[in-house]
């Protein structure tokens, strides 16, 4: 280990849409964290690591800081708040205006009693016309007093490497943790039920809100190490919602697993066979114990 190594964590903050998991996925050059247009596609903490000469980074996704409005709700918020406990550094991530709104807001007074150094980060700033970026640092500014503001479009990998830089600045010198070609330690099939999830909401548009979530029921791999069995269930809140993900003839169905299935090949670099079912479970997101059984840590509830 080179005398001068760095490692550490970093916590990823900020409103739903606003670009983490994109941030994340084109820092490490590879598809992890899943996006959506939806907001709170991310639900558990997702772990990504970047590994360079200098050091090794492990980012802590963390779901919004909101406030609760249900069981997932507070699930949410208690994960983010554990990952404050692990981080040696918080970014934040905004949306490029001047416009300071309550959420904001909230998250400046949780942020204030982590003591933590905080990076704000102003992404999709490919959106807005440069000389206006200057204005929104400003307005930042007064919220909070940040170690760091830097403006970045994650999206166009457009200035990360300044943030990596401001990053390494705030880790403390330490062993590299992970192996260098670890990504994630976030188990496979956990991986596979996003991103089944993830085509499901893109597929289906608008027509069901944040109301499902998918198991893995099994996955398997053959013997002969060339394709890879998964049977998954897509599970929703209202018989009206299942028959709308299955479609007519079960149309959208296909379409939903065609769509991720190449997805998961292209992540597990083989043939997969990938079967959907799809369920009904009535409020699942009140309960504790159909949240525990979709792979959310009871723990962290
Ligand atoms: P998350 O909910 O914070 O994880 O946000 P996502 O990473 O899922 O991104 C939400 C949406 O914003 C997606 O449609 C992204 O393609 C888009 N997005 C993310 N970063 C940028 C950016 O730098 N520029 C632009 N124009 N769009 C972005
Ligand atoms: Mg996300």
């Amino acid at each position: 280990m080179k005398a001068d190594y760095k490692s550490g964590f970093a916590a990823i903050i900020g409103r739903p849409n606003v670009g983490k998991s994109t941030l994340m996925n084109h820092l490490i050059g590879q598809k992890i964290a899943i996006t959506s247009r939806k907001p709170q596609t991310t639900r558990n903490k997702i772990q990504t690591v970047y590994t360079c000469e200098r050091g090794q980074i492990v980012f802590l996704d963390t779901p919004g800081i909101h406030k609760a409005k249900n069981k997932l709700g507070e699930y949410m918020v208690n994960v983010a708040k554990r990952t404050f406990q692990d981080a040696d550094v918080v970014l934040w991530l905004v949306e490029p205006t001047s416009y300071i709104g309550a959420g904001e807001r909230h998250i400046a007074e949780q942020l204030k009693n982590c003591k933590l150094p905080v990076i704000l980060v102003i992404n999709k700033v490919d959106t807005v016309k440069k000389e206006e970026v200057a204005g929104f640092i400003d307005a930042y500014r007064k919220l909070y007093s940040f170690a760091e503001v830097v403006p970045v479009s994650a999206l166009r990998s457009q200035n990360l490497d300044t943030l990596l830089d401001c990053i390494f600045q705030y880790l403390p010198y330490g062993p590299q943790f992970y192996e260098e070609d670890t990504v994630t330690d976030q188990p496979q099939r956990q991986i596979v039920a996003e991103m089944i999830r993830e085509k499901a909401l893109r597929t289906l548009e608008e027509e069901i809100p944040h109301g499902i979530a998918v198991t893995i029921d099994q996955m398997k791999e053959r013997p002969d190490g060339k394709i890879v069995d998964i049977d998954a269930t897509i599970i929703c809140e209202r018989d009206s919602h299942k028959g709308i993900i299955i479609g007519k003839q079960g149309a959208m169905l296909k379409k939903i697993g065609s769509a991720a299935r190449f997805e998961i090949e292209r992540m597990l670099e083989m043939k997969v066979n990938l079967k959907l079912w799809v369920k009904v479970k009535k409020d699942w997101r009140d309960s504790d114990y159909l949240i525990k059984n979709f792979g959310y840590d009871k723990k962290e509830i």
